[in-house]
């Protein structure tokens, strides 16, 4: 039995963080840097047969986690997480954008992790309770947004292998300015010929900590060459395009069409893909997911065919993407400006987040 009751006990901080603290923090954020006064918090657990319920859901101060040091998150990952934003609109109603995608993806998150599956209900009730204690950490400047981020952790003490029938989700938020920092300006990636992210029946579909645990070492590599972010390859092709780090990809053509990796089970179903697909479509342009090569980039490049490649996600929303770093190969020009399709869908996707465009596709809900 799964329950569903969504009363929060609410044990609530005489802030953590004084306001002018605060003030100075959403002055300039950055990004994942500082942390709301709150923290929302449901446990769950099961019997023996793996049968279990969600319980004791409540907002605590944000703090420290006490955790056994056997908890099996500490030992063997079994963790997900999720990541979205929760903007301020001009009336001052706080808004999170596709709240039930996320819910989705946690719970497919989950089932691969062999984690307790959330129902949404709970999921949306916890980040409305958060937000609505810590409302004063909603950025109000344009552009900047309190990322929240969800995950899920076994805590169980046992260091036998097996799924944790302790387990505790969590909710944290972090107000959040350009992700790289200052203005938009085209990012150059490196291609990871050492590393794979993930593989075929992997975990890259989910979004598991040990994923990006094993890209850091491939990001590091892309900064000692001077790239922002690191680009995988597929495991079994080389040549194909998967995703970046924390961001998926998109071409664009000279003939208007978009095109951006198939969803292969390896690559995370990233939710601002999923709404470029939507929004690129909605202004007629051809869009498909499929398989991309890096011949294909270069020589598109090359030929002027593709004019405009840009990567999205929650954090960094859409990010041109300038040179590629294929070891000493370089594709495209270095310093190129943004493209107008990546900056056209950018303002679209933020300005749909923001509230002042209309929400034609239902993707925001009130907090
Ligand atoms: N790929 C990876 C590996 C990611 O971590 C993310 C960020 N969640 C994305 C793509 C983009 O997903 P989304 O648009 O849902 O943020």
């Amino acid at each position: 039995m799964v329950a569903t009751d969504t009363h929060f006990a609410q044990h609530l901080s005489t802030q953590r963080v004084p306001a002018g603290k605060r003030e100075a923090i959403l002055a300039d954020p950055g990004f994942g840097n500082y942390f709301t006064d709150h923290t929302a918090i449901i446990d769950f657990s099961a019997d023996t047969s793996n049968v279990g319920n969600w319980h004791d859901a409540r907002v605590e101060p944000y703090g420290p986690i006490a955790l056994d040091p056997a908890a099996g998150v500490l030992h063997y990952g079994q963790e997900i997480f999720e990541g979205m934003k929760a903007y301020r609109h001009d009336d001052g109603s706080i808004w999170t954008f596709r709240a039930d995608a996320n819910a989705a993806r946690l719970n497919r998150s989950a089932i691969r992790l062999a984690l307790p599956q959330l129902p949404e209900e709970l999921f949306l009730e916890s980040l409305r309770q958060l937000v609505s204690v810590d409302q004063d950490w909603v950025p109000t400047r344009d552009g900047d947004s309190l990322y929240l981020r969800p995950f899920m952790i076994a805590t169980e003490a046992f260091l036998g292998v097996r799924p944790a029938r302790e387990v505790s989700f969590r909710v944290i938020a972090s107000p959040a300015g350009n992700y790289f920092g200052g203005e938009v300006k085209p990012v150059d990636i490196w291609v990871s010929r050492t590393y794979a992210r993930a593989g075929r029946g992997g975990t890259g579909a989910a979004k598991a900590g040990g994923n990006y645990a094993s890209s850091l070492v491939a990001q590091m590599e892309a900064e000692a060459h001077g790239c922002k972010q690191v680009l995988f390859l597929d495991q079994f092709n080389h040549n194909a395009v998967e995703e970046l780090g924390g961001m998926n990809v998109f071409f664009v053509f000279r003939d208007g069409s978009m095109v951006t990796p198939a969803l292969s089970g390896t690559i995370l179903e990233g939710i601002t893909r999923a709404s470029v697909i939507q929004l690129g479509r909605d202004r007629g342009l051809h869009v498909t997911e499929r398989t991309i090569t890096l011949d294909e980039w270069r020589d598109g490049i090359a030929s002027g065919e593709i004019t405009e490649v840009f990567a999205c996600g929650t954090a960094a929303v859409i990010t041109p993407i300038g040179q590629l770093r294929d070891g000493d190969e370089l594709i495209g020009a270095a310093g190129a400006p943004a493209g107008e399709v990546t900056m056209s869908i950018r303002s679209q996707l933020l300005g749909i987040q923001a509230g002042l465009l209309e929400d034609t596709h239902g993707w925001l809900t009130r907090l």
